[in-house]
């Protein structure tokens, strides 16, 4: 069936533009074909297949630009009683879990190697489109550097054939090392410019890597093609480092001063909030022992201080990609950024921009996805409640009725009979 028509719905085509009511949106094969009022697109003569809305609001797919789709949970002791491949197991039903919810394209932050994106390119298993960084480049000590004052380490992220050790020190180190992610398959390179709050060692406002590692870092995914940085960068001065470097994507943002928006503002730089990572990590402190206790006390601390900085950003006009850190907070519960996004002054609509257009933008996929706009590839997705009135309703998983990922129904919540569709 060459053709679908997705019908009586209202278009919001993240754009940032009034909604259009009683619209209709053509798609052939694997595009949309034709977007606009649903009394004026004329339709094709072949086959036809109808897809009838109901009144619900149609949707690009859903983007997260911050994800770990190897990981769930902070439970350590859990996760070293984990035998090494069932880890690769898990993640299926992780990547399903993200479709389900809608979101149709990630930008995996750590964990996914090349192998996790083939299978779902092969489609062996069902996950969503993907950029992956592979590792996170630390330095010793840092954030992603596993040691335990035991003087055992943990990483959660280790090396194995395929993914290289993300610790490293000295500029010269990390091109070697840079070099070898990038050959290893990665999409994204992943820094952590400050300490942060899931690492035994460290603070969130420690400084890690000197400016000079940090442009290393930039100019070798420069000569690849312009494969970007982005920064786990929670301190100021680490933040500002990583601005002033080049990198693409500040990611948490906690302690944002006056002079990073500014910088920001100046370079262009996007900023992906992670609202949800710490409230998921108290959320899952009440599980007895489910989270170590300096990662609880450090997101307890920084909480009230990400939600100020990340509205004072939003207030000076930052470009604010949506992005999770899924994995940390359950995956499939992404969508529940957006209220969190909403409460530091966002409206429904911005957010909904930031989940779409701007992540795309954020991702250099801008030409091919975020909007519903003819030409586009179709990953689409179909709403039962306006989330422009009700915003928590997209974290609601029975509401999300429909998700069209490259021209294919992946998702349907729909009713038997209401899947009875009719040739035109
Ligand atoms: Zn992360």
């Amino acid at each position: 069936m060459p053709y679908t028509l997705f019908h009586n719905i209202t278009l919001i085509d993240g754009c940032g533009g009034p909604p259009l009511p009683r619209a209709a949106v053509l798609v052939e094969d694997n595009r949309i074909r034709a977007v606009g009022p649903e009394a004026t697109l004329s339709l094709p003569n072949d086959e036809l297949t109808m897809l009838d809305g109901e009144g619900g609001a149609l949707l690009p797919g859903l983007i997260d630009t911050h994800v770990h789709l190897m990981l769930e949970g902070g439970n350590i002791p859990a996760m070293m009683m984990t035998p090494f491949s069932l880890n690769f197991y898990r993640a299926i039903n992780y990547m399903r879990r993200t479709v389900q919810a809608g979101i149709t394209s990630v930008r995996d932050a750590g964990g996914a190697d090349l192998g996790v994106k083939r299978a779902v390119e092969e489609g062996l298993v069902l996950g969503p489109r993907m950029q992956i960084s592979i590792t996170v480049l630390t330095t010793t000590g840092g954030h992603g550097d596993g040691w335990m004052p035991s003087g055992t380490s943990f990483d959660i992220f280790p090396p194995y054939p395929g993914v290289p050790d993300g610790r490293v020190d000295g500029p010269e180190a990390v091109r070697g090392r840079v070099r070898e992610i990038l050959r290893s398959g990665a999409d994204v390179i992943k820094v952590c410019s400050t300490g942060g709050v899931m690492s035994p060692t460290d603070d969130p406002t420690f400084t890690q890597f000197s400016p000079e590692e940090l442009a290393v870092m930039v100019q070798e995914g420069g000569y690849r093609r312009g494969i970007k940085v982005m920064a786990h960068a929670q301190g100021a001065e680490g933040i500002k480092n990583a601005v002033r470097a080049g990198i693409h994507s500040i990611e948490h943002g906690i302690f944002l001063d006056d002079e990073a928006i500014e910088l920001m503002l100046e370079r262009g730089t996007y900023l992906v909030p992670t609202l949800l990572a710490p409230v998921a990590v108290l959320e899952q402190a009440k599980t007895a022992g489910a989270m170590p206790e300096y990662g609880v006390r450090k997101a307890r601390e920084a909480i009230d201080a990400h939600q100020d900085s990340i509205a004072r950003a939003y207030k000076a006009g930052v470009k604010i990609a949506m992005g999770t850190d899924a994995g940390v907070a359950p995956h499939g519960t992404n969508l529940r950024e957006l209220a969190l996004m909403c409460g530091i002054g966002m409206s429904p609509m911005e957010a909904i921009v930031a989940t779409t257009k701007v992540a795309a933008e954020c991702m250099g996929w801008q030409d091919r996805l975020g909007t519903v706009e003819a030409g586009k590839l179709a990953d689409l997705v179909l709403v039962r409640r306006d989330p422009l009135t009700d915003i928590d309703s997209l974290a609601d998983q029975e509401n999300i009725a429909v998700v069209m990922m490259d021209g294919k129904i992946v998702a349907d919540r729909r009713s038997v009979a209401d899947r009875q569709t009719a040739p035109a």
